[in-house]
């Protein structure tokens, strides 16, 4: 018994641990979002809310505890195309469960708008970006693929990196696709499932040509309403929206992004009944571990990043060398890329 409650704790602690340092050191800022107008960033900064509600722990296993009868789970399809990148060739080793070291990227708008704001990144930004994360050796990965490594182990490469997009914007679709296809690269997009189809986000035929390109659809709710503040809306929110991709697109839905970043133990204990196996928060943490699979830190890619600033998002940075790619850690030699020659400089007077 003792045994059995230490566990417990152990649980609630690399949750509320994991919790508390993402909410300490990159503190989710709140946006206002219309149900169907753009984002607008408010000056109140939130951490991450604890619930009252009485604590279920989460135990991360190789497989799923069963789920209530009437919930439909997905079946575990891992990704079909974990494609490595063509160029450079990225060295696939083995990974042991229960640890991988991955940043976790986070975009929304890729388009040019004047003036911009930090939900919005060029199509020019956001190529050089790509170019730079190719020419210094990454592969893209999806959630899926890094959940199953992290429960099961697996081949990871040198240097893997997750880029995820929130809200379904269509923009995403008619930039960001393109230009990672032309790198290898496979992304994941979080829609919001009432908006699918909707003016300005994408639409089902688009969201199956990505599939089909590599790309992992989660979901990002129905409405994306901050689900803390109201627990009696998390079962329609979380699992309907599940649901309705699913439905709409014939894939299968395994990870979510809460909106606005904002969680609590109710709701990444319910987003585990509800079938998903990852959840997407926000955060600084590169190094994801069982304790972190229901708020994966995701380190966002604001509009006025030059390189040099996106650099600093990831683990590694500048080509690989043997044998000590370390050295080329963008803290060990700040500004030293050559390719941040090729910074387009937004000059858009971002906030
Ligand atoms: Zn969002």
């Amino acid at each position: 018994m003792k045994n059995k409650n230490f566990r417990l704790n152990s649980s609630v602690l690399l949750l509320v641990i994991s919790f508390v340092i993402s909410s300490c050191s990159a503190p989710a800022q709140l946006v206002s979002i219309t149900p169907f107008g753009e984002p607008v960033p408010l000056t109140e900064t939130v951490g991450i809310i604890a619930s009252p509600t009485p604590f279920q722990p989460i135990h991360p296993t190789n497989t799923l505890p069963p789920p209530p009868s009437a919930i439909p789970l997905p079946t575990w399809t891992p990704s079909p195309t974990v494609t490595p990148s063509p160029s450079p060739t990225p060295t696939w080793t083995f990974n042991e469960a229960g640890k991988v070291v991955a940043p976790i990227l986070l975009y929304h708008h890729i388009t040019d708008i004047t003036p911009a704001n930090r939900y919005y990144v060029s199509p020019a930004n956001f190529k050089v970006q790509m170019q730079a994360l190719k020419d210094w050796g990454f592969t893209t990965i999806t959630p899926a693929y890094l959940r199953q490594v992290l429960v099961n182990g697996g081949d990871l490469p040198s240097r893997p990196v997750v880029i995820t997009f929130d809200d379904g914007d269509l923009d995403v679709y008619q930039n960001a696709f393109p230009i990672m296809q032309e790198d290898g690269f496979i992304g994941a997009f979080y829609i919001v499932s009432t908006r699918l189809g909707a003016s300005g986000y994408v639409g089902v035929e688009q969201l199956k040509e990505m599939v089909v390109g590599g790309w992992e659809i989660g979901s990002h709710t129905k409405n994306h309403y901050d689900l803390t503040v109201n627990h009696n809306i998390v079962r329609d929110e979380m699992l309907q929206s599940r649901l309705d991709i699913e439905d709409a697109l014939s894939v299968t839905v395994t990870s979510i992004a809460y909106p606005y970043g904002l969680v609590d133990v109710y709701i990444a204990t319910k987003a585990q009944e509800y079938g998903y196996f990852t959840g997407m928060g926000l955060g600084i943490l590169t190094e994801h571990t069982w304790g972190t699979m229901y708020y994966l830190n995701r380190r966002e890619v604001h509009g006025d990043m030059d390189l040099t600033a996106f650099a600093r998002l990831l683990p590694w940075s500048g080509p690989i060398l043997t044998p000590t790619p370390s050295s080329y850690d963008i803290t060990a030699t700040p500004g030293g890329s050559s390719v941040s020659d090729k910074i387009p400089t937004p000059g858009n007077g971002l906030p």
